[in-house]
């Protein structure tokens, strides 16, 4: 028989290491996929991924611009994909209409509790953003143990619209921008800006960086490097970056759609040797 057919659509997406990681958990697992990037421009998005399914695709990845796009085209959605209005993940249901789910906000969490062996409970948390990616992990920090998370956005209104959602005033705070200086240290500082991807600096004062604090880029490799040196001249115990969510999002989605949990360890270590 064929073997089942796996993409991940983006713009751009030529880079993507999503192929990768998954022919990777295939191989381990012994199973038989096809996973290729599919490069599509927002108006074109819904019409690609209804052709991909249409033509045998059992599952599909997306990644920017596309998550909003996602979840909007979906019939059935997971929980996770609801609280956060995205979606990385579609999937072909029997009856033919697709499922989105978020893996984003496990994959931090797990990148963090399992491999980085970090307990969140009790933390005070600071994160930086408020797009996609913040609102997936936001609710999975919270439901981690997260203590407090305080939401700065250089956009206030939609860091506002972040912790309306969440609905838990006496957990959520928002604070702004230009406010970063005055608001003390934290436990735990996630960069969930595309400030280094964009290629423009976060100017950030050191004074956030509590005495044993953990700093988290959602980026990964070059575009982390400015957040990942700020974190380290300003003394973090942990500086890391997101190659570890980027594999364990991965999982999340191979679980759901091979009901396999891969090993992600020897992934991970192959990608950081290359990245
Ligand atoms: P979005 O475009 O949805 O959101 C971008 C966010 O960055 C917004 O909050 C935006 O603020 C902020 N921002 C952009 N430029 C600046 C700047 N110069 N200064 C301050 N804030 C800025 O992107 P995503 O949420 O999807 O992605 C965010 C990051 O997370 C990216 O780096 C992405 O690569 C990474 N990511 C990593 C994953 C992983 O598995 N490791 C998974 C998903 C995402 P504003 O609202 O004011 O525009």
């Amino acid at each position: 028989s064929q073997p089942s057919q796996f993409a991940v659509f983006g713009h751009p997406i030529a880079h993507s290491l999503s192929p990768r990681i998954h022919q990777a958990f295939a191989r381990q697992c012994d199973i038989a996929l096809e996973y290729r990037t599919i490069d599509a421009a927002p108006v074109d998005f819904a019409a690609a991924v209804h052709g991909f399914f249409a033509a045998g695709g059992a599952g599909a990845n997306v990644t920017l611009p596309h998550k909003g796009a996602a979840f909007a085209l979906a019939g059935e959605r997971s929980e996770a994909a609801t609280r956060a209005g995205t979606a990385n993940v579609l999937s072909r249901l029997p009856d033919g209409r697709l499922a989105a789910h978020n893996t984003d906000g496990a994959g931090l969490v797990r990148d963090l509790t399992e491999r980085h062996r970090v307990d969140l409970r009790g933390h005070d948390a600071l994160m930086l953003g408020a797009g996609g990616a913040a609102r997936a992990v936001a609710w999975s920090l919270l439901d981690a143990g997260v203590q407090t998370l305080t939401i700065v956005n250089r956009t206030p209104e939609t860091a506002d619209a972040l912790a309306d959602a969440i609905g838990e005033p006496a957990r959520v705070h928002t604070r702004y921008w230009d406010d970063l200086a005055n608001l003390g240290s934290y436990d735990l500082i996630v960069n969930a800006t595309s400030a280094g991807v964009l290629g423009g600096g976060l100017k950030l004062p050191m004074s956030l960086v509590g005495a044993r604090a953990l700093c988290y880029d959602l980026a990964y490799g070059a575009a982390a490097i400015d957040f990942v040196a700020w974190a380290k001249a300003a003394k973090a115990r942990y500086a890391w970056d997101g190659l570890g969510m980027l594999v364990e999002q991965a999982a999340e989605a191979f679980e759901l759609w091979h009901g396999r949990r891969p090993d992600t360890e020897p992934v991970y270590q192959a990608l950081r040797a290359a990245v």
